[in-house]
């Protein structure tokens, strides 16, 4: 797939904002710093699309963006750095809880985890969240290109034991190196088959 265009959408901080249009949703997990604004940027080869390195505990929103005029990509809020005050906190997690709850044209979520870091209860949370309502999680490794590749295969081992899930249902990418992308691309081109059927 090649990106033709990127349009901002909207910024929302209550689930009543969400957008209403109907194009199927990619959407984007991560804990603060993980690297996910760096790999939207990477994935949209937009340089600032979305702000990178921003000191977490502004006001946490769900950003949409669409893509080709046809394939929406939700950014949303970063979650579990220690210095997001506890009220922010308590104020974004019910609204990515809301999130995955409400959005129907939901068809893909993308987890990310950085390669050197466990996963832990955040991760698990959204993962159960997600399967619940029956959403495929790709889960994305982030910063690859920070590790040799031993050592990366050693996190791949590790990560995987820890989530129960298969080492090949995880993928690895890196913003710097742009490693990771044609996949990505790959997999949103193949789960973004239109919502509606035939006579709707
Ligand atoms: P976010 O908080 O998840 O949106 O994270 P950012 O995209 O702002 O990235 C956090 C920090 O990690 C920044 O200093 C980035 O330059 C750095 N970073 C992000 N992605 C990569 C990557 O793939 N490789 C390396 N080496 N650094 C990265």
């Amino acid at each position: 797939m090649n990106i033709l265009s990127v349009q901002f959408v909207k910024s929302c901080s209550s689930a009543s904002q969400f957008p209403r249009y109907r194009y199927p949703e990619f959407a984007f997990f991560g804990r603060s710093n993980v690297g996910k604004s760096s790999l939207i940027n990477m994935l949209m080869k937009k340089k600032n699309l979305v702000k990178t390195g921003s000191k977490p505990g502004v006001t946490k929103t769900v950003n949409f963006f669409l893509l080709n005029d046809s394939i929406s990509i939700a950014d949303l809020p970063g979650f579990g750095y220690a210095k997001v005050p506890l009220e922010i906190k308590k104020a974004f997690l019910p609204l990515i809880r809301k999130y995955i709850d409400n959005r129907d044209n939901l068809r893909l979520a993308f987890l990310l985890i950085d390669i050197r870091r466990i996963p832990d209860r955040f991760e698990l949370e959204i993962l159960s969240h997600l399967s619940k309502r029956r959403v495929p999680a790709a889960i994305t490794l982030t910063k690859c290109d920070k590790l040799s590749r031993n050592q990366r295969e050693q996190r791949i081992r590790l990560i995987s034991r820890e989530l129960e899930i298969s080492r090949d249902a995880l993928f690895m990418t890196s913003a710097k190196s742009g490693d990771g992308r044609k996949e990505m691309l790959r997999l949103i081109e193949e789960y973004a088959v239109p919502l509606n059927g035939p006579g709707d």
